[in-house]
């Protein structure tokens, strides 16, 4: 076969290819958690992204070993928690719902971006304040949804202070 003819058979090949199975030649496609918030629409979007982010940190490290720095009550590390859980990091923020906490008196100081319950499945955002960080700084909207995603995990505070547990997570998860 010569050598042009060959080459029209593999562009003939690939074109059937693609043909067939359009994904074919693109490979398999990422796939996309279903993430539980239910914020409205700006807001909504913005901790989509956050929490779709924040997933992507703590599934490498350093920013996975955070979750060793810290311990819920009886002293588990958190990654202990998790791994009697049966879950990955990923599939906790995934089983974690996400309501608008506006209405909520915690929201009323601008200082609150979050909160959550300690050992709770359901992180509040303040949907105003949160929106503003995360088109300012959308890192900092990360490190947000990560500090109380601890506090899902059982990490109490008081010890630790708020500040020294965002300066870990800012330590181990902003690069
Ligand atoms: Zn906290």
């Amino acid at each position: 076969m010569s050598q042009t003819s060959r080459f029209r058979a593999l562009v003939a090949l690939s074109a059937a290819l693609a043909l067939e199975a359009p994904g074919a030649l693109a490979g398999p496609r990422p796939v996309v958690p279903s993430l539980r918030v239910a914020l409205p629409s700006h807001a909504g979007t913005a901790v989509r992204r956050a929490v779709l982010s924040a997933r992507r940190r703590l599934a490498e490290q350093p920013c996975r070993s955070v979750l060793s720095d810290f311990s819920a009550d009886g002293g588990r590390s958190l990654d202990r928690v998790l791994g009697d859980l049966g879950r990955s990091p990923e599939a906790h923020l995934d089983s974690l719902v996400f309501r608008d906490g506006s209405t909520r008196p915690r929201c009323a100081s601008q200082a609150i971006l979050a909160f959550t319950h300690v050992g709770g499945d359901t992180v509040y955002v303040c949907a105003g304040q949160f929106t503003r960080m995360a088109e300012r700084d959308p890192v900092s909207a990360d490190l947000v949804l990560i500090h109380e995603a601890l506090h899902t995990l059982g990490l109490r505070e008081n010890p630790p202070t708020s500040g020294e547990i965002n300066a870990r997570v800012a330590e181990r998860c902003r690069g």
